[in-house]
């Protein structure tokens, strides 16, 4: 993987101790983001060139289970998922 500009130099246990929390609190559905606020994040994400493990769909970017954020390197899926998650480019 290419590095990403102002991609987080974050210890790889810290980052696998963030998502596996941040998957417990979407798990948990702990301050869960509403429906609209999910897809808007999503298509954000997914035309966002900081993305990483996006694919085609009919002419189209989405998102899979293995998209991650190039800058924080979290799991996308979870991340717009969460109502108190924020992008670290200000993108949403
Ligand atoms: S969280 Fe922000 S920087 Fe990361 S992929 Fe989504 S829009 Fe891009």
């Amino acid at each position: 993987m290419a590095a990403v500009p102002g991609a987080s130099a974050e210890a790889w246990w810290r980052r696998g101790w963030r998502g596996a929390v941040g998957w417990a609190r979407v798990i948990g559905r702990v301050n869960p983001a509403d429906d609209a606020t999910r897809r808007r994040r999503r298509q954000v994400c997914a035309a966002c060139p900081a993305a990483r493990g996006t694919r085609k769909a009919h002419r189209l970017t989405v998102l899979t289970p293995a998209s991650t954020c190039g800058v924080c390197r979290c799991q996308l899926l979870a991340k717009t998922r969460l109502a108190d998650e924020a992008c670290p480019e200000g993108k949403w």
